[in-house]
């Protein structure tokens, strides 16, 4: 393979195959590896009228041995089928999700790049509604399909800090909607306010709760996380939040750190008194926010450059594990 590891960034990249997997009569077929990235479909399908589409998203890091191990595929696996549930879709066996994953990433092992480049394979899983249905109803056919892409290294040099916007005039999820699954919908709501922020200049957005804006949900993409005044890791509770695989990974690495973790309704009045602040999710782990503007309001938090030390201390330990560096006490890696 001559891909140059150190070039990769996180975006579309043609592999030898993809597997796709069809729901039909109340079934799943076996599944196949289909190398043209292309899928016929019918035109009244329910994925493209009325967004039955759930995704998902996890990383294969190639251990020093040579051994490519995918990072808690099951946690993805059962958030895919909430996804299915909350918008009436198959769903998709946990061992049929394994086993794709090990087929799709085995048939594109080439892809997988080497230990010390930094660089993982992502794999994005998708359940769409395939079948017609013009009345709005659930589809009668669904395809499952995984995709493998190597990305590179996000941070080449050292964890760089971002400042983020608040969103007053959008809102990202209602308290009761569809926030707490992976959805297409959720992201098409959010692309709109998403450039918005970004061509004010700011990398991330962040929301509030939509029901008063006194608390804090999450940011457009990734979970928020913060160390408060006294070392604590502290994550919103909140019914329109993502359950991120990250931030739950980091908090667990926080308690075996020795660290109280509180996940509990969190103030937007609070962020003044955080130490730090970052973003969590699977494609970047974590990126440190040092500003929060909000209106005419900028508050700064953390140092100015690079990660704070209690940040930077989870993110070292969390991806110690993912590389295979540190003990795997939570049997979190699954060797392909
Ligand atoms: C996928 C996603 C995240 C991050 O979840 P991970 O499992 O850590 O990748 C956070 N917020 C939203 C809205 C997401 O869709």
């Amino acid at each position: 393979m001559e891909l140059d590891w150190s070039k990769l960034g996180f975006s579309y990249l043609e592999t030898h195959c993809h597997i796709r997997y069809m729901w039909r009569d109340g079934r799943w077929n076996e599944g196949e590896l289909v190398n043209e990235p292309y899928l016929n479909i019918h035109i009244g399908a329910t994925a493209l009228h009325y967004g039955q589409a759930a995704f998902e998203g996890l990383k294969v890091f190639r251990g020093k041995d040579g051994v490519p191990r995918a990072f808690r595929p099951l946690e993805n696996a059962r958030r895919l089928n909430r996804s299915a549930r909350r918008s009436c879709m198959a769903e998709v066996p946990e061992d049929l999700f394994m086993d794709a994953v090990r087929r799709v990433v085995k048939a594109n092992m080439d892809f997988v790049p080497p230990y010390g480049t930094g660089a993982s394979l992502y794999v994005r899983p998708l359940l769409i509604g395939t079948g017609e249905r013009i009345g709005v109803n659930a589809a009668d056919e669904y395809a499952f399909i995984v995709l493998v892409i190597p990305v590179g290294a996000y941070y080449k040099g050292g964890l760089q800090p971002v400042r983020a916007l608040v969103m007053d005039d959008y809102d990202r999820a209602a308290p009761h909607g569809t926030g707490t699954v992976k959805l297409g919908g959720n992201y098409g709501a959010s692309l709109l306010p998403h450039k918005l922020a970004h061509d004010k200049g700011f990398p991330i957005d962040l929301y509030l709760d939509a029901a008063e804006h006194k608390y804090i949900d999450e940011f457009g993409t990734s979970n928020f996380i913060a160390i408060d005044g006294k070392g604590a890791f502290v994550t919103p509770m909140s019914t329109s939040v993502l359950p991120s695989v990250t931030n739950d990974g980091l908090r667990t690495v926080a308690k075996d750190l020795g660290m109280a973790v509180e996940v509990r309704p969190v103030l937007f009045e609070e962020i003044a008194t955080f130490a730090e602040i970052g973003a969590c999710g699977t494609a970047v782990v974590l990126t440190p926010v040092n500003e929060i503007v909000r209106g005419d309001r900028v508050i700064k938090v953390g140092p100015r450059e690079g990660c704070g030390p209690v940040l930077q201390n989870l993110y070292n330990n969390y991806t110690a594990i993912q590389w295979g560096n540190a003990p795997d006490r939570y049997g979190w890696l699954v060797e392909i």
